[in-house]
Protein backbone atom coordinates (compact mmCIF):
# COMPACT_ATOMS: atom_id res chain seq x y z
CA UNK A 1 0.00 0.00 0.00
CA UNK A 2 1.29 3.08 -0.97
CA UNK A 3 0.82 6.46 1.10
CA UNK A 4 -1.16 9.74 0.45
CA UNK A 5 2.16 11.27 0.47
CA UNK A 6 3.91 8.86 -2.28
CA UNK A 7 0.56 9.21 -4.49
CA UNK A 8 0.76 12.63 -4.29
CA UNK A 9 4.63 12.51 -5.18
CA UNK A 10 4.02 10.15 -8.08
CA UNK A 11 1.86 12.21 -9.70
CA UNK A 12 3.52 15.74 -9.33
CA UNK A 13 5.77 13.48 -10.96
CA UNK A 14 3.95 13.10 -13.79
CA UNK A 15 2.83 16.85 -14.01
CA UNK A 16 4.30 19.10 -16.51
CA UNK A 17 5.57 22.20 -14.65
CA UNK A 18 2.98 24.31 -15.19
CA UNK A 19 0.16 21.84 -14.50
CA UNK A 20 -1.29 22.11 -10.55
CA UNK A 21 -2.58 19.73 -8.91
CA UNK A 22 -5.93 20.00 -7.15
CA UNK A 23 -6.10 17.31 -4.32
CA UNK A 24 -10.03 16.32 -4.53
CA UNK A 25 -10.66 15.69 -0.63
CA UNK A 26 -14.56 15.46 -1.25
CA UNK A 27 -16.21 13.02 1.70
CA UNK A 28 -12.46 12.06 2.95
CA UNK A 29 -11.82 13.03 6.94
CA UNK A 30 -9.44 15.81 8.15
CA UNK A 31 -6.66 13.42 8.90
CA UNK A 32 -6.02 12.58 5.62
CA UNK A 33 -6.20 15.59 4.40
CA UNK A 34 -3.77 16.45 7.13
CA UNK A 35 -1.63 13.65 5.76
CA UNK A 36 -1.72 15.09 1.89
CA UNK A 37 -0.99 18.44 3.58
CA UNK A 38 2.02 17.06 5.93
CA UNK A 39 3.76 15.54 2.57
CA UNK A 40 3.75 19.12 0.90
CA UNK A 41 0.11 19.57 -0.75
CA UNK A 42 -1.88 22.81 -0.75
CA UNK A 43 -4.50 22.53 -3.24
CA UNK A 44 -7.19 20.76 -2.43
CA UNK A 45 -10.84 20.42 -4.07
CA UNK A 46 -14.43 20.14 -2.59
CA UNK A 47 -17.93 20.08 -3.86
CA UNK A 48 -19.79 21.23 -0.82
CA UNK A 49 -19.91 24.22 0.74
CA UNK A 50 -20.54 23.59 4.32
CA UNK A 51 -18.54 20.55 4.67
CA UNK A 52 -15.69 22.71 2.51
CA UNK A 53 -16.05 25.16 5.05
CA UNK A 54 -15.69 22.67 8.42
CA UNK A 55 -12.33 21.32 6.66
CA UNK A 56 -10.88 25.26 6.04
CA UNK A 57 -12.00 26.06 10.14
CA UNK A 58 -10.16 22.64 11.23
CA UNK A 59 -6.93 22.75 9.18
CA UNK A 60 -3.90 25.13 8.17
CA UNK A 61 -4.80 28.82 7.22
CA UNK A 62 -2.53 28.35 4.10
CA UNK A 63 -4.22 25.82 2.49
CA UNK A 64 -5.96 26.90 -0.96
CA UNK A 65 -8.98 25.36 -0.77
CA UNK A 66 -11.16 25.20 -4.58
CA UNK A 67 -14.57 25.06 -4.70
CA UNK A 68 -14.98 22.27 -7.65
CA UNK A 69 -19.09 21.34 -7.32
CA UNK A 70 -22.22 22.18 -8.57
CA UNK A 71 -22.32 25.54 -5.98
CA UNK A 72 -26.30 26.82 -4.86
CA UNK A 73 -26.19 30.50 -4.65
CA UNK A 74 -27.76 30.58 -0.87
CA UNK A 75 -24.53 28.74 -0.26
CA UNK A 76 -22.08 31.03 -1.23
CA UNK A 77 -21.75 32.99 1.62
CA UNK A 78 -20.10 30.05 3.71
CA UNK A 79 -17.16 29.91 1.36
CA UNK A 80 -16.78 33.73 0.27
CA UNK A 81 -14.57 34.31 3.11
CA UNK A 82 -11.33 32.26 1.86
CA UNK A 83 -12.31 30.20 -1.02
CA UNK A 84 -9.07 30.79 -3.50
CA UNK A 85 -10.87 29.60 -6.56
CA UNK A 86 -14.52 28.34 -8.01
CA UNK A 87 -13.95 26.16 -10.96
CA UNK A 88 -17.79 25.68 -10.97
CA UNK A 89 -19.49 28.67 -12.12
CA UNK A 90 -22.73 28.03 -14.94
CA UNK A 91 -24.26 30.98 -14.70
CA UNK A 92 -24.55 34.84 -14.22
CA UNK A 93 -26.66 34.34 -11.09
CA UNK A 94 -24.42 32.50 -9.50
CA UNK A 95 -21.55 35.34 -10.65
CA UNK A 96 -23.51 37.87 -9.29
CA UNK A 97 -23.89 36.35 -5.65
CA UNK A 98 -20.27 35.44 -5.31
CA UNK A 99 -19.55 39.21 -6.65
CA UNK A 100 -22.06 40.35 -3.60
CA UNK A 101 -20.55 37.91 -1.10
CA UNK A 102 -17.05 38.89 -2.18
CA UNK A 103 -17.26 42.36 -1.83
CA UNK A 104 -18.73 41.97 1.34
CA UNK A 105 -15.65 40.43 3.00
CA UNK A 106 -13.59 43.11 0.72
CA UNK A 107 -11.78 40.28 -1.78
CA UNK A 108 -11.77 39.84 -5.35
CA UNK A 109 -12.85 36.46 -6.10
CA UNK A 110 -11.45 33.80 -8.56
CA UNK A 111 -13.82 31.90 -10.52
CA UNK A 112 -14.00 29.33 -13.84
CA UNK A 113 -16.80 29.04 -16.28
CA UNK A 114 -17.76 25.71 -16.07
CA UNK A 115 -18.57 24.27 -19.66
CA UNK A 116 -20.84 20.67 -20.92
CA UNK A 117 -18.06 19.44 -22.79
CA UNK A 118 -19.37 15.44 -21.76
CA UNK A 119 -21.54 13.57 -24.35
CA UNK A 120 -23.68 13.10 -20.95
CA UNK A 121 -26.37 14.73 -20.19
CA UNK A 122 -26.18 14.65 -16.57
CA UNK A 123 -23.15 17.40 -16.29
CA UNK A 124 -23.33 20.87 -15.06
CA UNK A 125 -21.72 23.22 -17.45
CA UNK A 126 -22.42 26.56 -19.76
CA UNK A 127 -22.64 26.37 -23.93
CA UNK A 128 -20.10 28.30 -25.90
CA UNK A 129 -23.09 30.34 -26.69
CA UNK A 130 -24.30 30.94 -23.00
CA UNK A 131 -20.59 32.26 -21.82
CA UNK A 132 -20.53 34.46 -24.30
CA UNK A 133 -24.21 35.97 -23.82
CA UNK A 134 -22.75 36.41 -20.15
CA UNK A 135 -19.52 38.18 -20.87
CA UNK A 136 -20.73 40.59 -23.36
CA UNK A 137 -23.85 41.01 -20.89
CA UNK A 138 -23.88 44.90 -19.35
CA UNK A 139 -24.21 43.22 -16.04
CA UNK A 140 -21.22 41.39 -15.93
CA UNK A 141 -19.10 44.79 -16.96
CA UNK A 142 -20.58 45.90 -13.77
CA UNK A 143 -18.89 42.61 -11.29
CA UNK A 144 -15.91 44.49 -9.56
CA UNK A 145 -15.17 41.80 -7.32
CA UNK A 146 -15.09 38.56 -9.37
CA UNK A 147 -12.49 37.77 -11.54
CA UNK A 148 -12.55 35.06 -14.43
CA UNK A 149 -9.00 33.51 -14.71
CA UNK A 150 -10.29 30.08 -16.70
CA UNK A 151 -12.39 27.74 -18.18
CA UNK A 152 -13.24 24.17 -16.67
CA UNK A 153 -14.79 20.94 -17.71
CA UNK A 154 -15.93 17.22 -17.28
CA UNK A 155 -15.09 14.97 -19.99
CA UNK A 156 -17.73 11.72 -20.43
CA UNK A 157 -17.01 9.03 -17.93
CA UNK A 158 -15.81 6.45 -20.79
CA UNK A 159 -12.83 3.93 -21.32
CA UNK A 160 -13.45 6.00 -25.10
CA UNK A 161 -10.01 7.35 -24.53
CA UNK A 162 -10.36 9.22 -28.29
CA UNK A 163 -13.97 10.78 -27.15
CA UNK A 164 -12.03 11.87 -23.91
CA UNK A 165 -9.42 13.84 -25.89
CA UNK A 166 -11.92 15.46 -28.38
CA UNK A 167 -13.74 16.65 -25.44
CA UNK A 168 -10.92 18.42 -23.91
CA UNK A 169 -9.69 19.46 -27.04
CA UNK A 170 -13.18 21.41 -27.22
CA UNK A 171 -12.60 22.94 -23.80
CA UNK A 172 -9.24 24.23 -24.78
CA UNK A 173 -10.63 25.89 -28.11
CA UNK A 174 -12.85 27.50 -25.96
CA UNK A 175 -10.52 28.82 -24.02
CA UNK A 176 -8.42 30.20 -26.49
CA UNK A 177 -11.94 31.34 -28.43
CA UNK A 178 -12.54 33.28 -25.08
CA UNK A 179 -9.21 34.38 -24.27
CA UNK A 180 -9.30 36.31 -28.13
CA UNK A 181 -12.62 37.36 -27.58
CA UNK A 182 -12.68 38.96 -24.27
CA UNK A 183 -9.29 38.41 -22.29
CA UNK A 184 -6.97 39.75 -24.73
CA UNK A 185 -3.65 40.86 -22.48
CA UNK A 186 -5.40 40.15 -19.43
CA UNK A 187 -2.96 37.78 -17.63
CA UNK A 188 -5.35 36.62 -15.12
CA UNK A 189 -7.16 34.22 -17.57
CA UNK A 190 -4.92 31.12 -17.89
CA UNK A 191 -6.36 28.42 -16.42
CA UNK A 192 -8.21 25.38 -17.75
CA UNK A 193 -9.35 22.85 -15.30
CA UNK A 194 -9.75 19.61 -16.55
CA UNK A 195 -8.30 15.92 -16.00
CA UNK A 196 -9.52 13.66 -13.11
CA UNK A 197 -7.96 9.96 -11.83
CA UNK A 198 -9.23 8.45 -14.68
CA UNK A 199 -8.54 10.74 -17.46
CA UNK A 200 -5.43 13.38 -16.28
CA UNK A 201 -2.60 12.19 -19.00
CA UNK A 202 -4.88 12.78 -21.89
CA UNK A 203 -6.24 16.17 -20.49
CA UNK A 204 -2.30 17.37 -19.61
CA UNK A 205 -1.06 16.20 -23.69
CA UNK A 206 -4.32 18.70 -23.98
CA UNK A 207 -3.41 21.37 -22.25
CA UNK A 208 -4.61 21.28 -18.74
CA UNK A 209 -2.95 23.69 -16.20
CA UNK A 210 -4.87 22.34 -13.05
CA UNK A 211 -6.04 18.59 -12.84
CA UNK A 212 -8.37 17.54 -10.00
CA UNK A 213 -7.42 14.35 -8.48
CA UNK A 214 -9.57 12.45 -5.86
CA UNK A 215 -9.58 8.79 -5.88
CA UNK A 216 -6.00 7.84 -7.31
CA UNK A 217 -4.94 9.86 -4.02
CA UNK A 218 -7.43 9.25 -1.32
CA UNK A 219 -8.63 6.01 -2.53
CA UNK A 220 -12.05 4.48 -2.83
CA UNK A 221 -12.13 5.02 -6.80
CA UNK A 222 -15.46 4.83 -8.23
CA UNK A 223 -16.28 2.70 -11.72
CA UNK A 224 -16.08 4.38 -14.69
CA UNK A 225 -18.94 2.64 -17.12
CA UNK A 226 -18.91 2.75 -20.94
CA UNK A 227 -20.13 5.39 -22.99
CA UNK A 228 -23.50 6.73 -23.11
CA UNK A 229 -23.99 7.78 -26.21
C1 LIG B 1 -14.91 14.14 -7.55
C2 LIG B 1 -14.45 15.09 -8.58
C3 LIG B 1 -13.16 15.00 -9.13
C4 LIG B 1 -12.18 13.91 -8.76
O1 LIG B 1 -12.57 12.70 -9.32
P1 LIG B 1 -11.66 11.37 -9.19
O2 LIG B 1 -12.14 10.50 -10.29
O3 LIG B 1 -11.93 10.82 -7.83
O4 LIG B 1 -10.25 11.79 -9.37
C5 LIG B 1 -12.79 15.95 -10.07
N1 LIG B 1 -13.61 16.93 -10.44
C6 LIG B 1 -14.86 17.06 -9.95
C7 LIG B 1 -15.71 18.17 -10.41
C8 LIG B 1 -15.32 16.15 -9.00
O5 LIG B 1 -16.56 16.26 -8.52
Amino acid sequence: MYTVGEKIASIKGQLPEQVRLVAVSKTKPISLIQEAYDAGQRIFGENKAMEMKEKHEALPDNIHWHFIGHLQTNKVKYIAPFVKLIHSVDSLKLLKEINKQALKNDRIISCLLQFHIASEETKYGLSAKEAYDILSSEEFKTLKNIRITGVMGMASNTFDTDLVREEFKYLRTIFQNLQYDFFLNDIFFREISMGMSGDYQIAVTEGSTLVRIGSSIFGAREYRTGSTK
